[in-house]
């Protein structure tokens, strides 16, 4: 499996994944022109992908989904509550593929795992190809031991480490949103993300790529520093944070 973060955070989400013979879009929360743009970055003709996989319907997850599955005829695999949602977004025709349980896309096997957010429903997957085991988990505002779970079967886990509580409470933000940031649906603080990590880390874990990090409320060595405060220094060579508007190198997993 190989796999690139095109874009993590609140302008925009997406996250390319090669299987050998599936080429998949994890979300699409940027314009069709720019995923088509970082596709071509690394090489990958946007024409050779094969569907789109959405986690749930906010707009940094959505944004380009209507024009980019139309205009490269793309199925949209997502929950029924999701496609319903993003309805508006699709033009006449556009193929969809609701599921309600785990689901193949060609030889990528997807396990959803419910997340609090305020969007209902979000998704986490566990994606599987052979033995190996992605895992994408942003979007979430509490962990809970269900989610636990399903991160430790995981080789590779795309973990939210969305704000530094402190930099978000002392921020220019209104108090408003800011309670929703901080609040069991809201988004995963750095501290929330090491201890989950701690949680959930075991010797099959090849690497855990912080993601969705504010641009506001957080910086990448914050993150990084807070989770190995919890998490322990020895584990500083698995961890990479993936900045906002920087697309992310093509991993091999
Ligand atoms: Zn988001
Ligand atoms: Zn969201």
């Amino acid at each position: 499996m190989r796999y690139c973060i095109l874009a993590s955070g609140s302008r925009g989400n997406s996250t390319f994944i090669e299987t050998q013979y599936a080429r998949i879009l994890v979300d699409v929360g940027l314009s069709a022109k720019k995923i088509e743009d970082y596709l071509k970055s690394i090489e990958i003709d946007p024409d050779s992908i094969d569907s789109i996989v959405l986690t749930h319907a906010h707009t940094d997850h959505v944004r380009g989904v209507g024009q980019l599955a139309h205009k490269y005829k793309l199925p949209i695999y997502a929950h029924p509550e999701t496609l319903d949602a993003i309805t508006p977004k699709l033009k006449q025709g556009q193929k969809i593929e609701p599921w309600q349980e785990a689901f193949y896309v060609k030889d990528a096997f997807f396990t959803p795992f419910h997340l609090s957010h305020d969007c209902y429903p979000t998704f986490g997957y566990l994606i599987r190809e052979n033995s190996k085991t992605l895992a994408i988990c942003t979007d979430l505002g509490v962990t809970t031991e269900r989610v636990a779970d399903h991160l430790r079967s995981a080789n590779i886990l795309i973990l939210e480490s969305n704000h530094d509580p402190l930099m978000l409470m002392n921020g220019t933000y209104p108090w408003h949103l800011k309670e929703r940031i901080a609040s069991r649906v809201g988004h995963l603080s750095n501290v929330e993300a090491g201890e989950l990590i701690r949680n959930v880390y075991n010797m099959n874990m090849e690497k855990i790529i912080l993601a969705h990090l504010s641009e506001d409320n957080n910086t990448s060595k914050l993150a990084l520093n807070t989770v190995l405060e919890i998490v322990g220094n020895q584990l500083e060579p698995y961890i990479h944070v993936i900045e906002q508007r920087r697309i992310s190198e093509v991993f091999q997993l």
